[in-house]
């Protein structure tokens, strides 16, 4: 297969091949690589491809491997396919409110590139200063202002995509309508690498929010915190992130970032960055009186560099909770309704195994992230662990809710699809894999 490879894209040294074995998730299959493929071009992927495909050698694709589900993990037998150095921004139209870029182009930087522009790109993962565009497309990555603007794929207007066998694929238009055929583009946001590898995304921009007020209320328990986020969606608040927090993650991230902001039994962050002139203040207004009519203590800021300071102590949430010991992260969604009851499940699976259970996630969109603080040395802890992590993801079900809100199915919850889907949803899902993959190389093992 070597010789069919364009020069100078594979990587076979065992110690660069080491650090492409895995994600960032835990308790998923990994296996070391052959060889990490590194092409820069759309007819060097297509080669690669082609010479995998020829070979029956899996591909496994990745962006910057933050992925939380396992989905960028190595495969025996197999090679990864790393975008990273197909890293430009290509273009930024403002007057059709659109950027074309290459897959490898790290989220932050090409929100950066358009806010200069005065233009914006929503979608914020936690990861958003790490993780890339292919990445996020792949995943059909959500963040913190979601609850306003929607998720990636709100945002995806058309795509290039490399198929198994070295195809490649335009999806999508650059006009503002088209429904020209099937929505291709729409398969492929959110496939996880399993349909093609995306080697341009063109992007839908808006204008550039306004600044920012922030609002911060702390509650006496988790639960009034929940009731909160049902009465703010409930009224329509047109915020632009509503954000939870428990006393175990406020500790751990005061603990890293010495912000002050431990001690209350739960927070949530809510966030207005609306251009019209008082309507920040207004929707702030309208959501400090729910908060308090639910018992917390209110406190708003209208100040900038404040509002990100909260954002970015709210980004820290993970990395502050790893600290805490050996994690297993879930993330589930549940109708907004229904957090209230989600997180009634899981303080019943934290008392049930003993275990510590830190939550947080993006309250507004029902969409949480429950952060089980294990012991790995300890089988017995490991054990009650992944118990706990089974019986919040089936508790989600029960509520109405979805195995994952944001951070796609992997190899972590493949097992749990059959779980959600409906048999002839499974079945036709497993046909168009079969169409775009018939000889099932991209990323097998990964959602079903
Ligand atoms: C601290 C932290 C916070 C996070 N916060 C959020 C959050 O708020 N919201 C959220 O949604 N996620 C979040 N994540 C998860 C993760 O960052 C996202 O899933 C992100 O979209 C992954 O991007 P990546 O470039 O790292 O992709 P990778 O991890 O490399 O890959 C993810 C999946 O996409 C596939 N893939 C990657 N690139 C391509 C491509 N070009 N073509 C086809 N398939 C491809 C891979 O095969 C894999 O299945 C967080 C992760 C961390 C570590």
């Amino acid at each position: 297969m070597t010789a069919r490879l364009p020069p100078g894209v594979a990587v076979t040294d065992p110690d660069l091949i080491a650090s492409y074995l895995r994600d960032e998730s835990r308790f998923t299959d990994a296996d070391r690589p052959l060889a990490v493929l590194t092409p820069r071009t759309t007819a060097e992927v297509a080669d690669c491809l082609r010479a995998c495909h020829a070979a029956g050698v899996p591909v496994v694709t990745r962006g910057a491997g933050t992925g939380l589900s396992g989905g960028a993990n190595g495969v025996s037998g197999g090679v990864v396919l790393s975008l990273h150095r197909m890293d430009r921004i290509l273009e930024i139209d403002a007057v059709e409110r659109l950027a074309v870029v290459q897959p490898g182009v790290v989220t932050g930087a090409l929100r950066a590139a358009v806010a200069e522009r005065g233009l914006f790109y929503p979608p914020d993962p936690g990861s958003v200063a790490s993780c890339t565009i292919g990445g996020n497309v792949a995943t059909n990555a959500g963040g913190m202002c979601c609850v306003k603007y929607g998720v990636t794929g709100d945002f995806v207007e058309a795509l290039e995509v490399v198929l198994a066998d070295g195809r490649v694929l335009r999806t999508g238009t650059r006009t503002v309508k088209g429904v020209a055929g099937y929505d291709l583009t729409s398969l492929v946001v959110g496939s996880e690498g399993t349909l093609g590898v995306v080697t341009e995304v063109t992007v839908r921009l808006v204008p550039a929010p306004g600044r920012p007020a922030t609002l911060v209320a702390s509650f006496a328990d988790l639960a009034s915190a929940g009731r909160a986020v049902a009465a703010i969606s409930g009224a329509g608040v047109d915020a632009s992130a509503v954000e939870i927090l428990d006393a175990t993650t406020l500790a751990a991230v005061d603990e890293l970032t010495r912000m002050g902001i431990g001690g209350a039994a739960a927070m949530l962050l809510v966030q207005s960055d609306s251009s019209r002139p008082g309507e920040a203040a207004k929707v702030l207004v309208e959501a400090a009186a729910l908060c308090e009519a639910a018992g917390a203590e209110v406190a708003v800021s209208d100040d900038p560099e404040e509002a990100s300071l909260l954002m970015e102590a709210r980004r820290q949430a993970l990395p502050a909770l790893e600290r805490l010991g050996d994690w297993l992260l879930d993330d589930v969604c549940v109708p907004r309704a229904r957090v209230v009851d989600l997180i009634a499940a899981v303080e019943r699976v934290a008392a049930d195994t003993g275990l510590v259970i830190g939550v947080f996630g993006h309250a507004g969109d029902g969409n949480l992230h429950p952060t089980v603080i294990f012991d790995a040395a300890d089988l017995a802890s490991e054990t009650a662990a992944l118990a706990a992590f089974d019986a919040i993801t089936a508790a989600a079900l029960e509520l109405g809710g979805t195995i994952t809100g944001e951070h796609g199915v992997g190899r972590l919850k493949a097992g749990w699809l059959a779980r959600e889907l409906d048999p002839v949803a499974l079945e036709v899902q497993r046909a168009l894999r079969r169409t775009f993959d018939p000889a099932g190389l991209l990323n097998p093992g990964v959602v079903l």
